[in-house]
């Protein structure tokens, strides 16, 4: 049976090598909704069956939530990626989709062994309303899209931030976020937004301790932001295997361009205060995923959310390098195990 699969891998890695074109992305400009879309699709028509694309759910808008999986084989951990839950934060997705086609397309073997070893899941737009808003009415659009009945001197207000929404310690960051008007946001109250819910769907469908590492890529700062975001008063049981492993994220991402991020309890480095009901707190806290984090790509507030686009490979360089530092780490700490 390996004999079988590590034919069938290498024949993959094989084809990948001399496919070099494949998809029709360039990290060079950023991209829309459609254009990810697509990609995503090429890519399970040339790498089927490693490659699949899943509609997780609907936004609210109608539009479809995609997910991405690649797996080489059966049996393999899961680590799960998800970008562009802030709609403003472009270079999330730019990021997270040039990684993908990274392990895709490497000849490095560090990715290749990061390709065989775990099975990936990449949701690269998980607001796709307000992503589309930001590209065709508003570039500073943060939320959904989703009416909120409420309305004040500039008209109806729309929108909550998914990223406060989650039902995990909702509402108990102290920082007043129940205006409807407001950026920020957190919903009347938790999981009432649909974009959320098709995510946690999808994630209860997996049997447990399947996904191992939740990663929920953002701008801006350069941090590596550890649960809890809504306290600092107590901090996660394993939190020092956590800091190790953010350690290990950081000192390869450092490498290439001497970027810095700094690591650890949100509730401690998030620039805009304490978050709770987020993403990665809902993955510790609720599906006991052992590690996760949400990592703030750059810039450190030069250009801030408009970051511009001849930097994207940059932060993709850097943050693949930080991913292979972020997973040795997590290795040596058994959080993850690859097969044999
Ligand atoms: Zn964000």
């Amino acid at each position: 049976m390996y004999i079988v699969w590590l034919l069938l891998f290498q024949s993959l890695i094989a084809f990948i090598l001399v496919t070099t074109n494949v998809n029709g992305l360039e990290w060079t400009q950023y991209h829309n909704l459609d254009e990810i879309y697509e990609w995503s699709n090429e890519l399970e028509d040339r790498f089927s069956p490693f490659v699949t694309v899943y509609t997780m759910g609907y936004s609210y808008e109608k539009r479809p939530i995609k997910a991405i999986k690649i797996s080489s084989r059966s049996g393999n951990q899961a680590i799960f990626i998800e970008s562009s839950i802030h709609a403003i934060e472009w270079i999330s997705s730019a990021v997270s989709t040039c990684f993908f086609n990274n392990l895709l397309n490497s000849n490095d073997t560090n990715l290749q062994d990061l390709l065989l070893h775990y099975d990936w899941f990449l949701v690269p737009v998980m607001n796709p309303d307000g992503f589309v808003y930001t590209h065709e009415v508003n570039r500073w659009w943060r939320k959904n899209r989703k009416p909120t009945g409420v309305s004040n001197a500039t008209g109806p207000c729309y929108g909550t931030d998914l990223n406060r929404n989650f039902n995990y310690e909702w509402s108990k960051s102290g920082y007043q976020i129940n205006d409807p008007c407001d950026h920020w946001y957190h919903g009347a109250a938790p999981d009432t937004e649909p974009e959320i819910l098709a995510l946690q769907n999808f994630i209860n469908g997996f049997p447990d301790n399947y996904i191992r590492l939740y990663l929920a890529l953002h701008s801006y700062g350069n941090f590596v932001l550890l649960p809890y975001g809504h306290t600092i008063e107590i901090f996660p049981p394993n939190y020092d295997q956590m800091m190790r492993i953010a350690q290990g994220f950081a000192e390869a991402a450092l490498v290439r361009y001497n970027t810095t991020f700094k690591y650890g309890a949100s509730g401690l480095l998030n620039y805009s205060g304490y978050v709770s009901g987020d993403a990665k707190d809902w993955a510790y806290g609720m599906k006991n995923i052992p590690f996760a984090a949400t990592i703030e790509l750059r810039d450190s507030g030069h250009y801030g959310f408009l970051l511009p686009a001849d930097q994207i490979i940059e932060v993709c360089n850097e943050f693949t390098d930080g991913m292979v530092g972020l997973i040795k780490a997590a290795e040596k700490e058994t959080i993850l195990i690859p097969k044999i």
